[in-house]
């Protein structure tokens, strides 16, 4: 199959996925603990976001007939924008050039033939082009190495941007920085410097949604992190510096002072979890690709939030799941 094109054998399984995600969507709104259908559209005065993080696109897995099934759904609810909240594409950080190529072709491709809904970006660790030079085979000299591949695949300047609809002001953020051939979790000085001058100059009055690929709070990391056992107990509870922001005191300050950030969304670990703090309510959005298109994670199933936003500030927001049913 050419890449970046559904074949009809693709179009006929994503048709029959898309009627026997029906009792797996079910399931899924079971597993998260609410039942509601969503409304068709969003409530009066209110503007909708989806956003849709880890997508992490692939050949492999049906990964392509996934995102546009996503896609379908996501477009069902008629959101006024799609946020992707980054790992858009399946892996370029490790990645040889010829493969990197071939993610991007897939993921702009299926954007472009599936999606009819403005779309804006953030980006994620798997985004940024040959950082582990020697599994990808890069010299770090290249013109689109790193970011530059990421900033140019999402058609943003800078890894980190701002816009303002529905009366809200956006704030995508870059979560990631690099670290020996790996990366860790917060904002370089550039960047924080530049949030801080954005939040001062934005009116108290204007609420702000801040979304990061890795979380700036969330406690999810502790299912499955360290330490784990009965033996254990009594030791530190371990958050690794790649799985949140290792900045988040600073950036939690600086929110509380600012006054006007109601919203953080973040992806990142491929779970759901919410907590509100001083009025910042942080919440982590699960992943399209579930368990990297292989089922659900910890039995959060492959889906998206749905977040209706009100020019004072308040929103709802629900996870979405889109039905999707793991090929094995
Ligand atoms: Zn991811």
């Amino acid at each position: 199959m050419q890449q970046g094109h559904a074949s009809a054998s693709d179009r006929r399984d994503f048709l029959r996925t898309a009627i026997a995600g029906g009792a797996a969507l079910a399931a899924g709104r079971a597993a998260l603990g609410h039942d509601r259908v969503p409304p068709a559209a969003p409530p009066a005065g209110a503007f909708r976001i989806v956003h849709m993080t880890d997508i992490h696109v692939q050949p492999e897995l049906g990964a392509e007939a996934g995102l546009a099934a996503a896609l379908a759904h996501a477009q069902r609810q008629k959101p006024d924008l799609i946020v992707t909240g980054g790992d858009s594409v399946m892996d370029v950080f490790e990645a040889k050039r010829g493969r990197a190529e071939e993610l991007r072709a897939l993921l702009l491709g299926t954007l472009k033939r599936e999606c009819s809904v403005p779309l804006r970006h953030a980006v994620g660790n798997h985004d940024i082009f040959g950082w582990n030079k020697s599994r990808s085979g890069t010299s770090g000299t290249e013109a689109d190495w790193g970011k530059r591949f990421a900033c140019d695949m999402f058609g943003i300047e800078r890894s980190y941007h701002s816009f303002d609809q529905g009366g809200w002001r956006f704030v995508c953020l870059d979560s990631v920085q690099p670290k020996g051939d790996g990366y860790t979790a917060y904002l370089d000085e550039a960047q924080h410097d530049w949030l801080v001058r954005l939040l001062a100059e934005t009116p108290r009055t204007m609420p702000v949604c801040v979304v990061s690929h890795i979380p700036i709070m969330s406690l999810t990391t502790l299912t499955f992190g360290k330490p784990r056992g009965r033996d254990k107990v009594g030791e530190d509870n371990v958050i690794t510096n790649g799985e949140m922001h290792t900045d988040a005191t600073l950036l939690h300050d600086l929110f509380k002072r600012s006054g006007n950030v109601r919203l953080c969304l973040s992806g990142h670990i491929h779970l759901v979890d919410r907590c509100a703090i001083d009025g910042v309510t942080y919440i982590c959005d699960g992943a399209v690709s579930g368990s990297w298109w292989k089922g659900p994670l910890q039995g959060i199933p492959e889906g998206f939030g749905v977040i209706d936003l009100r020019p004072d500030g308040t929103f709802d927001h629900r996870y979405e799941a889109y039905g999707w049913q793991a090929r094995k």
